[in-house]
């Protein structure tokens, strides 16, 4: 929907203030995956905010070899490198914008995204979704499988919504749409003239300016539409296949499309998405009425299934 990927570049542009943040963000974090996640479950953000070096991917290919890997044409990224891409981005993400304290609500949307994941053809990526601290109606991905929604957008929404956003989002991740928009600007030399100020300002290090330059790049301006759409449609199918009713995205697009731009809390969200009703038509061009028998399931809010679990 919305999604919200907007949010990242004022995330990224914060970058300055980011170290408390970063730190609250990682306790959440922690006691969010210690506390509810069972033994089967890894915990991949855990050490997010570790060194590069820690981390076996990053061994073998630190800040400057991962960078190099995506301005390299046709060279295959394994499934290690786009994890640690997307964990050195989404370490950002998370320092720019506190985690919310609930960890109840935290433990419902990781497990909602997870459900939603296994779904798909990459079910054993380092999936992991969290609840940024925001009253801004937004959501993000990150490559390797990492989710983000604001607060203000679990607000106004009911499961099967969420259920949708959390679909498209994952579609995004499955479909590698930011690690190849990533690579394309890479290769088109994007990077370079943001890096100077970058460094200048100490912001990472040099290994992952580069990175981090191309990610604020990428997050500021949006995917392309295509992809967009492609993420609608086929989020769609996923949040179906997952048991939830497939008009749940549809009717967050309605939502949106009576906001007006000049809302604050929805303009990143709107300005990087193709408009609401655009992506509308082509759901309902693509759906047509094949989707009808599955619809129309009870509504479940969001606090009616956290007050059941409690
Ligand atoms: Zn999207």
């Amino acid at each position: 929907m919305n999604k919200f990927h907007a949010v990242v570049g004022a995330a990224l542009l914060a970058l300055a203030a980011a170290a408390p943040a970063q730190n609250r963000a990682l306790g959440v974090l922690n006691s969010v995956i210690g506390g509810g996640g069972g033994a089967a479950i890894a915990n991949p953000l855990g050490n997010l905010l570790a060194p590069a070096m820690a981390t076996p991917a990053a061994t073998a290919a630190g800040g400057n070899d991962l960078f190099a890997l995506l301005s390299q044409a046709g060279d295959v990224i394994d499934e290690a490198r786009e994890i640690e891409i997307g964990r050195q981005l989404a370490a950002v993400l998370l320092g720019g914008k506190p985690l919310h304290p609930d960890l109840q609500l935290q433990r419902y949307v990781n497990q909602l995204g997870r459900w939603i994941s296994l779904q798909t053809t990459r079910p054993q990526l380092p999936w992991s979704f969290a609840v940024l601290d925001d009253p801004g109606f937004n959501a993000f991905a990150a490559p390797g499988g990492y989710v983000f929604v604001t607060k203000g957008l679990v607000d106004r929404v009911d499961e099967a919504e969420l259920a949708g956003i959390l679909a498209h989002e994952i579609t995004h991740v499955v479909d590698r749409h930011h690690l190849n928009a990533l690579r394309a600007k890479a290769r088109a030399g994007i990077a370079t003239s943001l890096v100077a100020s970058q460094l200048r300002n100490n912001l990472g290090g040099a290994v992952q300016a580069q990175l981090l330059a191309l990610g604020k790049n990428l997050y500021a301006s949006g995917l392309d539409q295509g992809d967009e759409f492609d993420a609608d449609r086929n989020g769609v199918a996923l949040a179906a296949r997952a048991g939830f009713d497939p008009y749940g995205l549809a009717s967050v697009l309605q939502q949106l499309r009576t906001e007006t731009p000049d809302n604050p809390l929805f303009t990143l969200s709107l300005a990087t998405h193709p408009p609401a009703q655009q992506r509308l038509d082509q759901l309902a061009s693509a759906m047509g009425n094949r989707l009808d028998g599955l619809a129309g399931k009870q509504r479940m809010t969001v606090a009616d299934r956290l007050a059941r679990r409690r």
